[in-house]
């Protein structure tokens, strides 16, 4: 709105998704909703399963160059037989709405500016709108994933607030799970596995951000199946002093955060 007023272009975020597949559409779909009601122009371009690598590096060619796009995004998981380290990087990281350029992690964790992955700087905001404190606190992350666990993992333990965190990156090579995230003041679960988190696994009083998004069978839906956290909310949450829910929680939170990427990137590049 205050863009129109100034006669300023609202900023353009596109996607590329490939393949019809999973949730992908889905969240492809609600993030081109959100530009929308926000005023935000958009564009995505669907290429099918079998699309070659070099068709999908000649679009973000493409879109690196169009001057009227400001930022994009190629939606993950890629089929097996791209590279997806090769297409990340051939993204103009002034672009990368999603913040997974190598160039935009290193920033990142040189506390540089930079556009941050989205999903960890939506769970940056949640600290910072609820007040949580984590200077000092022992932070557990679950999961090490370059667009969600190591990135949070690096955010929490910088110098900064949200951060100052002492941070503890477990994976599924780590030996006692529990005994490591019973010691968590906060806990990041971003593993991919639905209800792994039980009550007799976190300490009382702990705060607990679910990233995880797992599609579980749910006989009542009429979609036959509902969406679900890492964690075991029903049985934690009494346990907690704040707890993310799933759905409604961090995935609202990434789509704001990559509309904040997408405002950044277009102020940066046309200098408003
Ligand atoms: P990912 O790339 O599959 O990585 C999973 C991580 O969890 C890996 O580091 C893996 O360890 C670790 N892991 C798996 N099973 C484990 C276990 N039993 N114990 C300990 N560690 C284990 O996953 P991702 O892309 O980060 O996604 C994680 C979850 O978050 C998924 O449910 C995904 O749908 C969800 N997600 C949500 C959003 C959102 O916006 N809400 C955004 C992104 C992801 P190794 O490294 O040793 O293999």
């Amino acid at each position: 709105m205050q863009l129109t007023k100034k006669e300023i272009r609202a900023p353009h975020l596109s996607a590329i998704l490939v393949g019809e597949l999973g949730p992908s559409s889905t969240y492809v779909n609600n993030k081109i909703k959100a530009c929308h009601e926000v005023g935000f122009a958009s564009s995505l371009y669907k290429y099918p399963e079998n699309v070659s690598e070099q068709v999908l590096l000649d679009k973000v060619k493409e879109l690196n160059e169009n001057d009227d796009i400001d930022g994009f995004i190629v939606q993950l998981p890629l089929p097996a037989h791209i590279n997806v380290e090769k297409i990340i990087e051939a993204i103009d990281p002034a672009k990368d709405a999603d913040g997974f350029h190598p160039i935009n992690l290193g920033k990142m964790a040189k506390n540089l500016p930079a556009l941050v992955s989205a999903t960890p700087k939506g769970i940056m905001e949640m600290l910072k709108y609820y007040q949580i404190e984590t200077a000092g606190k022992h932070c557990v992350v679950l999961g090490r994933s370059q667009i969600v666990g190591l990135p949070v993992s690096i955010l929490l333990g910088r110098k900064s607030y949200p951060g100052d965190c002492t941070v503890t990156l477990a994976h599924s090579k780590t030996k006692n799970i529990a005994g490591i995230t019973q010691q968590a003041d906060i806990l990041i679960a971003a593993i991919g596995s639905p209800h792994f988190i039980k009550e007799d696994m976190v300490k009382e009083g702990a705060v607990i951000i679910d990233v995880g998004t797992n599609s579980i069978p749910d006989p009542g839906k009429k979609s036959g199946y509902r969406l679900t956290g890492d964690v075991d909310f029903e049985r934690v949450a009494p346990k907690c002093s704040a707890i993310s829910p799933v759905p409604g929680g961090v995935g609202l939170m990434t789509i704001a955060a990559l509309l904040q990427n997408t405002m950044q990137a277009a102020k940066e590049r046309r200098k408003f």
